[in-house]
């Protein structure tokens, strides 16, 4: 059997003799190169970090599995998060896994249907409120604090220990790090844990360079970018729907560390990358993992070279998340009569 997340990786986690070695199949995701874009891009060589693989269909599951483990070796009977759809999925899945009870926080009418269909069939509480995932948070922090519940939203440190995993993974593939990780923001816990994850790895002497983080958030939700709140972020993209980023400086200094940016895309620019990622690579991600490749197309159409480069996009979920999306904006087949000569002729008219 494969090492699980935590033996694989225990000497640069929090893993003591305590914590219990749990998994559902977490990490180990693949990295794929790219089959078209690679080349219409002109990049030297892109490679795309399928996260979706996760075993809830999110990077959410490396950070978990290493802060529910973390809960349950303090003898925590509950967990509790605030989420936009991924996190509450992945913290019912741990939580049911180890018989924890758990209480998810989310805003109303704003999560993507296959999450929240994944948080009711894990068996969580779910604690819908009539605001934004800023103030779920805010609320969660404080329950948190009263309650015998562990937190395991980002905040939790033993979420980020756990998601620089993906950073190991990447060097362990490629033999080194890239020139280029892309990667998608939104409460910016992400970036913060690669980029600490391609440090680390480099003090154990696995790399000697390290990336320029290139992060992404929406237009709509750019606080970051904006160095402001956004008190009412909007964005197609659920999962970056954020406009007070909890690891707001972790992500600022990720990029000012590695000589990278923080950038924003449109949801337009957005649509279109999660509509090129499926056509032409075979890969379909959720609408806020596009914003990585987003943001290379955007930067490559202002000049920008990497002929010479090696670069990772992170697909941070599966697109299998947010079906609706796809539906309302891709055109959707007319119905046809069971007839062999119509359908014929609709596939020489197509071919
Ligand atoms: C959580 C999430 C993000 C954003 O990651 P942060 O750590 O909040 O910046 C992006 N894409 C997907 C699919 C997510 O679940």
């Amino acid at each position: 059997m494969e090492q699980c997340l935590l033996e694989k990786y225990r000497d640069f986690l929090p893993v003591t003799p305590q914590t219990p070695l749990i998994t559902i199949g977490e990490a180990n995701t693949p990295l794929v190169r790219s089959q078209t874009l690679e080349r219409e891009l002109g990049c030297g060589e892109l490679y795309f970090k399928l996260e979706g693989c996760n075993p809830t269909g999110s990077f959410k599951d490396r950070g978990m599995v290493v802060a529910v483990a973390k809960a349950v070796e303090a003898q925590t009977p509950a967990i509790i998060c605030a989420s936009t759809g991924n996190t509450s999925a992945s913290a019912a899945a741990y939580g049911a896994a180890c018989g924890l009870d758990v209480f998810v926080v989310v805003p109303k009418g704003n999560i993507a249907m296959g999450k929240l269909a994944q948080a009711l069939a894990y068996g969580a509480k779910i604690l819908t409120i009539d605001d934004n995932f800023d103030k779920a948070l805010e609320l969660v922090l404080i329950l948190a604090q009263k309650l015998p519940v562990a937190l395991v939203n980002s905040l939790n440190p033993h979420r980020i220990e756990g998601q620089k995993t993906a950073a190991f993974e990447i060097v362990d593939a490629l033999g080194s790090a890239p020139d280029y990780l892309f990667i998608p923001v939104g409460n910016a816990g992400n970036i913060t844990a690669y980029w600490k994850g391609f440090k680390h790895y480099k003090q154990a002497g696995k790399n000697d360079n390290t990336p320029k983080m290139m992060g992404f958030e929406a237009e709509g939700a750019a606080a970051i970018v904006r160095d402001k709140v956004i008190t009412d972020p909007k964005t197609v993209a659920s999962a970056i729907r954020i406009g007070n980023p909890a690891s707001w400086k972790g992500a600022v200094a990720a990029k000012d560390e590695s000589g990278g940016m923080i950038d924003c895309v449109s949801d337009e620019e957005i649509l279109s990358a999660y509509k090129l990622l499926a056509c032409k690579e075979g890969i379909f991600g959720e609408p806020a993992s596009a914003a990585s490749v987003a943001g290379l197309i955007k930067l490559r159409a202002s000049g920008q070279d990497f002929s010479a480069k090696k670069v990772v996009c992170v697909i941070t979920g599966t697109g299998l998340k947010d079906p609706d999306t796809t539906i309302q904006t891709t055109k959707t087949p007319a119905e046809l009569p069971a007839d062999l000569d119509i359908l014929e002729k609709e596939i020489l008219k197509s071919s």
